[in-house]
C-alpha cells in the first residue's frame, strides 16, 4: 500500500468520441501520469458524468490510490461549457442540449474540489506547463483543428476565460465575408466551415455534387462511395494530385492563414501551438503556415508574427491541461487567478 499522505490530482478530457481520465501525483511528474480512456456514451444526459466516475474509480483501484488522496478533479470538456455550474450547453457532438457534469461526480466523489474548463482553454494550460519555453509562456495560444476548430489563449500571463469560460471560440471567426458556405453553428464563412475536418469533408461533397472539378483520384480511393470520404482521404488524394482535393486542401490552408492572422491581431501572441486530429496531415498544413508567417506575415496580420509550433502531446494535451488546471488552482498560480 502506498503512503496514505501522498496527494493525487485527477484530470478528465471529454470529447465527442472519447472520454480520457488521468491521475497523477500532485507534482505532475510525467512518469506518474496514469491514463484510461473509454468511448463517450450518449444514452442519457448523465451518461458522461457516470462514465467519468467509473473510469476514475477503476484507475484509483488499479493504482492503489484512495479517494481521500485526491485533492482535486479537473474536467476539460468540449464546449460551450459554463465553468461555474459544470453544464455543457449547445454542443453538437455530445448528444444532449444540456449536459450536467457536476451532479454524478459530486455524488460519487463528495468533498473533492471540481474545476471545469473548456477543453481548448485547458489545452493551452497543458502547453504552458509541459512544453512552452520561458520566453513564450506569457503570450501563448493553442489551436485545435479537428472535427471543429477551437482555441485557448494566455495573454500577459493570464488565462483568458470570458463570462462563462468560452473566451476563444476562434473557429467561428469570419474568414470569408459574403461566403455561401454555411457553418454548423448557423453562420456563413466561419473558419471552421473551411478548415476543420467536417468543413473539408462537406465542402468536398458539395463540390462533387456540383461536378465542376475533376475528382478521379479521390473517387478511386473511396471506390466511388462518397459516404467514405473524410478529411483523411481528401488529404491523401491531394498528395496524389487530385484536382478537387488539392483545391479543398489549398482553401483549408489559406483560411487557416487568415484565422491565424486574426488570432494574432486579437491576442498578439508569441507562439501558437497546433493540435487536433487534422495534424495527422500536418505536413500539408504546418510548413505553409510557417513559411507565410516568416516571410510575408503582413498579408494576414498587422502585429509581429507568432512562432508556429505543434504540441508534442497530440491527443493527450487536453488531459494534461485538465491536470494542470488543478495544480495551478491549488497553488494559486497567477495564470488562473
Ligand atoms: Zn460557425
Amino acid at each position: 500500500m502506498k503512503e496514505i499522505k501522498e496527494e493525487y490530482i485527477a484530470g478528465v478530457d471529454i470529447g465527442g468520441t472519447w472520454i480520457r481520465v488521468a491521475i497523477c501525483t500532485r507534482d505532475l511528474n510525467e512518469e506518474n501520469i496514469k491514463i484510461e480512456k473509454s468511448r463517450t456514451l450518449k444514452e442519457t444526459k448523465f451518461s458522461i458524468g457516470n462514465s467519468i466516475c467509473e473510469i476514475l474509480s477503476k484507475l484509483l483501484k488499479e493504482n492503489q490510490v484512495r479517494k481521500e488522496q485526491l485533492i482535486g478533479i479537473g474536467i476539460a470538456s468540449a464546449g460551450p461549457l459554463n465553468i461555474d455550474t459544470g453544464i455543457v450547453f449547445n454542443n453538437a457532438n455530445l448528444g444532449f442540449r444540456v449536459i450536467p457534469l457536476q451532479e454524478p461526480i459530486v455524488e460519487r466523489f463528495p468533498g473533492i474540489p471540481l474545476y471545469f474548463i473548456n477543453d481548448c482553454i485547458g489545452a493551452v494550460l497543458g502547453v504552458h506547463y509541459f512544453e512552452a519555453d520561458d520566453e513564450e509562456k506569457d503570450n501563448l495560444v493553442y489551436i485545435t483543428i479537428s472535427t471543429g476548430i477551437g482555441g485557448g489563449a494566455i495573454c500577459n500571463g493570464h488565462l483568458l476565460l470570458g463570462k462563462e469560460g468560452n473566451a476563444a471560440e476562434i473557429g467561428h471567426g469570419l474568414v470569408e465575408p459574403r461566403s455561401t458556405v454555411k457553418c454548423n453553428c448557423g453562420a456563413y464563412g466561419c473558419w471552421e466551415a473551411y478548415s476543420s475536418g467536417t468543413g473539408v469533408q462537406s465542402r468536398t461533397i458539395d463540390a462533387l455534387n456540383e461536378g465542376k472539378y475533376n475528382a478521379e483520384i479521390l473517387l478511386e480511393i473511396v471506390e466511388k462511395d462518397i459516404s467514405k470520404i473524410t478529411a483523411k482521404e481528401i488529404f491523401r488524394a491531394a498528395r496524389e494530385g487530385d484536382v478537387l482535393s488539392s483545391k479543398i486542401v489549398d482553401d483549408c490552408v489559406f483560411y487557416t492563414k487568415v484565422g491565424v492572422g486574426l488570432v494574432n491581431n486579437y491576442y498578439d501572441c508569441s507562439s501558437i501551438y497546433f493540435g487536433g486530429a487534422m495534424m495527422k496531415d500536418k505536413d500539408q498544413i504546418i510548413p505553409q503556415l510557417i513559411e507565410q508567417f516568416e516571410k510575408d506575415s503582413l498579408k494576414f496580420t498587422i502585429n509581429h508574427p507568432p512562432k508556429i509550433k505543434l504540441t508534442k502531446y497530440e491527443d493527450e494535451i487536453g488531459l494534461r491541461g485538465a491536470l494542470t488546471l488543478v495544480k495551478y488552482k491549488i497553488e494559486k498560480n497567477q495564470v488562473v487567478t
